[in-house]
């Protein structure tokens, strides 16, 4: 299967590796540049957005990563991971989040979403002090929405969800990550 790398500076790496697997993909933890060498694809996974962004400045990680996502490899970010990647963080996608941004809900929520493009009918999306994308650039297709707010996102070979897909069971999204790997084809 295709190489898949999963950012593990911080956050709910292991449980995205466990989704991986199960869809046929090998995985390697990264936490250095050298770590982004030979991957198909790469995962950033949520966890606490500022903490990582630390991690990625300490290990000189910014413009690897930046770099990996404009060869046009495959890459999904989720929650933190997806702050990550906003103009003021990467800079990779064309938005802006708000971090923590579901006051009803704020610490977590579930919801049956359907994501434009995903086969097989909502999925089941676990929300934990999510962000939400607050703006956005016309790169940018949006994928769903909760309460008329962006929550999954899609620029070019990199989507972006403020859920956690790692946690349900629903392997949809990482198998998709996955096809794309082994396609080698951007999108
Ligand atoms: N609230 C976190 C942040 O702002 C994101 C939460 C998550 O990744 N589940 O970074």
């Amino acid at each position: 299967g295709p190489r898949v790398g999963v950012l593990a500076l911080q956050g709910a790496f292991a449980a995205h590796a466990r989704a991986l697997h199960r869809c046929g993909a090998r995985t390697s933890e990264v936490r250095t540049p050298a770590g982004l060498q030979g991957l198909d694809a790469l995962v950033l996974p949520g966890g606490e957005s500022t903490t990582m962004m630390l991690g990625i400045a300490r290990e000189g990680l910014a413009e690897p990563l930046r770099a990996f996502a404009a060869s046009g490899r495959p890459v999904l970010a989720t929650c933190a991971g997806l702050i990550v990647l906003d103009r003021e963080r990467l800079g990779v996608l064309d938005l802006r989040c708000a971090r923590n941004a579901f006051g009803r809900q704020l610490h977590s929520f579930e919801e049956d979403l359907e994501l434009a493009g995903l086969d097989g009918g909502p999925l089941h999306a676990v929300f934990i002090r999510a962000p939400w994308v607050a703006e956005h650039g016309p790169a940018v297709e949006v994928l769903a929405t909760v309460d008329g707010h962006p929550v999954a996102v899609r620029q070019g070979a990199v989507t972006g969800v403020s859920f956690h897909p790692e946690l349900t069971g629903d392997d949809r999204l990482h198998a998709a990550l996955v096809a794309r790997a082994a396609a080698g084809t951007p999108g």
